[in-house]
């Protein structure tokens, strides 16, 4: 009855997984090697080398954690944090949320900093908690927070951190591979990421790095890092020169990751995040040109999310779900506070392009006109269109 949609194949413009290109998908399907077989342990050398281009850094600790972008931040609480320790852990949405909760069972104490859904930290309030706590250990934040479309601009805080001594832990799921992560630059000391939003890869794999300080942080420890599976003493032996046997390595989901970040070295860093920019302002114009709402404020706005606030009367189930049936496009519910509110439109990885903006505003115009929600779908096209002619 449409004959845009295909059996499997659906456009993800969601908050993740995002799309995955078929180079990736077929080095995935490469015959499975040993873990310490020769050609893997090159394969593994070059990962290493190409994912700390990717971060921007020179940490000799940069590798990928088993298991999604959860295990990522479960493996940087896990491995800093001892019992007792007093942490600072700001949040914005959901997923700083998840970061206290993660490092409470840590046994951490954790001092909490809040913003409202939809904003950003309030910056002076965290530097003021953090000249209260000298004794906090370290301080965690989101830098693009997928639940509410928010980025936390990390330049004001990181100084302070350092300054107090603790040590500055990082959640780039969102950002890394869709704009500037500044681990070098700003001094970002455990910074974690998922493969499947910005990288371009399925879901599997958690990217972490941790400064020279964060090791002797780890190295210094009084007691054992309480997850085996998870402790980055060992783990660092796996991927050192020893090649010390841990876990057995997920082969596969690694040639896919290998193949994704080649693709991010092949475009460049600085094009991809320029292409992430250049997309979403689009999608933005042509959004505001219909007459819908954003509601975080344009200078907090994440390149690779966005969150639409749904007109008055709009039902947020029925229209993902008319997005689906008619045309194959997935974009994501409201969480937390924002549940049934607004829905949330990713461009990630290689789900960034034009023709995604294009496609994806003509499909929601349609829907909401159908939905009785009356809107110039023509002139958002147009709008959006311009943006991409210079
Ligand atoms: C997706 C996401 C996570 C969790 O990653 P999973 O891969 O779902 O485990 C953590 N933090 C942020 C900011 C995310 O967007």
């Amino acid at each position: 009855m449409y004959p845009c949609r295909k059996t499997r194949e659906k456009l993800l413009l969601g908050p993740g997984p995002s799309p995955v290109e078929s180079r990736v998908l077929r080095a995935m399907a490469e015959p499975t090697l040993g873990h310490l077989d020769g050609d893997f342990v090159a394969l593994m050398d070059e990962t290493q080398r190409l994912l700390r281009k990717t971060f921007a850094t020179e940490n000799p600790l940069t590798v990928t954690m088993p298991g999604t972008g959860s295990a990522g931040m479960e493996a940087a609480c896990v491995n800093v944090i001892e019992r007792g320790d007093q942490v600072i852990i700001a949040d914005h949405g959901v997923f700083g949320r998840r970061m206290q909760e993660v490092a409470e069972r840590c046994g951490a104490v954790v001092i909490k900093v809040s913003a409202p859904f939809g904003q950003a930290l309030p910056e002076e309030e965290l530097i003021e908690t953090i000249r209260r706590h000298p004794e906090a250990k370290l301080v965690g934040v989101v830098h693009a927070e997928t639940s509410t479309g928010v980025l936390q601009n990390l330049d004001r805080i990181a100084p302070v951190v350092h300054d107090a001594g603790m040590l500055f832990l990082v959640d780039a799921v969102t950002s890394l591979g869709g704009m500037e992560v500044p681990v070098d630059r700003l001094g970002l000391d455990i910074v974690y990421s998922g493969s499947q939003k910005c990288l371009g890869c399925p879901p599997g794999l958690a990217p972490l790095t941790l400064s020279p300080r964060a090791v002797k942080a780890v190295q210094e420890r009084k007691t054992k890092v309480q997850s085996w599976y998870l402790d980055l003493t060992m783990i660092m032996r796996y991927w050192g020169e020893e090649r010390f046997y841990h876990h057995t390595a997920p082969i596969n989901m690694l040639y896919a990751f290998n193949e994704a970040l080649r693709i991010i070295d092949e475009e460049g860093l600085h094009r991809r995040w320029d292409r992430h920019r250049r997309n979403a302002e689009a999608l933005w114009a042509g959004l505001e040109a219909m007459g819908l709402a954003l509601p975080v404020a344009k200078e907090h706005r994440l390149p690779s999310l966005t969150c639409l606030s749904l007109p008055e009367g709009i039902d947020d189930g029925q229209l993902r779900r008319e997005l689906m049936e008619r045309y194959s496009i997935e974009v994501g519910a409201g969480l937390g506070e924002l549940k049934g509110k607004v829905i949330r439109i990713g461009l990630m990885g290689s789900g960034s392009t034009a023709n995604n903006v294009i496609f994806f505003l003509s499909a929601l115009g349609t829907t909401l006109n159908r939905m009785g929600w009356k809107t110039d779908v023509g002139a958002a096209l147009e709008t959006a269109d311009e943006r991409f002619r210079d």
